[in-house]
């Protein structure tokens, strides 16, 4: 909580800090993934990732493709680590589901899961300061409401954006989106950061 204060102080004045190197965005992913296996484990849920090769006979991809972005390492892990947190907290039974995507110039992180989803009227206020959704399915999990609104600031210094699709009672989806860089460019960055 101190921790999340302090960033909160930061992200509100602007002095969030900002430093890019080439991450190879599906290992990185995999290994916060790997951070909650226990966690998910102990609730009863299952933690799949889909890029994970090893788990092709769970209907995952066979090759783990292989995204880069220049993005801060820190603020790209406090975004998943977030999310992936959430969504174990926010789901009962079931999975929660973390896959990476790229398109032309894009590449997203979705984490999906099968919990108690958010109610139409509260997705536009999720990413506020201390914004907590107060129903019968909430109010015995705590929390401070402030993970949310950190990583869409963590998102906007990086240039990306967070997204959200929920279903009530069913589950729900949130997205990072990123930029996306080619394997040469990833190459020649990593040469000069190093
Ligand atoms: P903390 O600051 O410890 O993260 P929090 O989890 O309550 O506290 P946020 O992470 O900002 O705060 O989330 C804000 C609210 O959005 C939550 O209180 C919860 O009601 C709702 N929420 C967030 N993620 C999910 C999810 N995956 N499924 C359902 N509701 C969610
Ligand atoms: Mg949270």
């Amino acid at each position: 909580l101190f921790q999340d204060l302090l960033d909160v102080s930061k992200a509100d004045d602007g002095r969030l800090s900002n430093y890019p190197e080439v991450v190879d965005v599906v290992e990185f992913v995999g290994s916060v993934v790997e951070d909650f296996k226990l966690k998910a484990e102990e609730k009863g849920l299952v933690l799949k990732y889909i890029p994970d090769p090893s788990g092709a006979s769970m209907g995952q991809k066979t090759v783990a493709p292989m995204y880069f972005a220049n993005v801060d390492n820190d603020h790209l892990r406090e975004i998943v680590s977030n999310l992936i947190e959430n969504a174990i907290k926010y789901t009962h039974e079931g999975e929660v589901t973390v896959d990476v995507v790229g398109d032309g110039e894009h590449v997203s992180v979705s984490v999906k899961d099968s919990g108690i989803g958010i109610p139409a009227e509260d997705i536009f206020h999720l990413f506020q300061k201390f914004y907590r959704i107060d129903n019968t399915d909430t109010r015995e999990i705590g929390g401070t409401g402030l993970g949310l609104y950190l990583c869409r600031r963590l998102a906007e210094v990086m240039g990306g954006r967070i997204d959200v699709t929920s279903e009530f009672k069913k589950g729900s989806v949130f997205t990072l989106t990123i930029d996306k860089i080619e394997r040469g460019e990833a190459a020649k960055l990593k040469d000069q950061q190093a």
